[in-house]
């Protein structure tokens, strides 16, 4: 094999470079598709430091865990939050449980979810759309 010359070397691509759309924090949020929300500055994150899936409720869905192992397995995140809120439309209309126990179930669904290969630092968590706190559930 003919050895590359430096100029060549420079211009090509380092294959273990991170991507320029890898989240800078190596996070991913689950949460809700509520329009109060923003996501990202209620955790104190900034645009780039993480991925964001939304759905009605915060719902840890199949198509949620596929994302979850393509934004591990190819962008290198590692922490997911899982961010459900108070006043959720969608818990009024009894879809998901009291809100604590839906987080819960949705931080339990990712860690057991075998085709993940991050699943060590998985956080759940409660927004108060009223005041914007976010409070860590136990237990999730
Ligand atoms: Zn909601």
């Amino acid at each position: 094999m003919r050895a590359m010359p430096l100029a060549d070397a420079a211009s090509t691509p380092d294959p273990l470079a991170p991507s320029p759309a890898t989240p800078k924090r190596g996070a991913v949020v689950v949460t809700c598709m509520d329009a109060r929300i923003d996501p990202l500055a209620v955790l104190g994150l900034a645009l780039g430091d993480a991925h964001v899936l939304r759905n009605a409720g915060a719902v840890v869905t199949d198509d949620v865990l596929r994302s979850i192992a393509l934004s591990q397995r190819v962008f290198a995140t590692r922490t997911v939050y899982v961010m459900a809120h108070t006043d959720c439309g969608v818990r009024a209309a009894g879809l998901i449980s009291e809100l604590d126990e839906h987080v819960r179930r949705a931080a339990g669904r990712i860690r057991r979810h075998t085709a993940l290969p991050y699943r060590d630092d998985v956080r759940g968590c409660v927004l108060d759309v009223e005041t914007g706190a976010v409070r860590m559930v136990d237990g999730a």
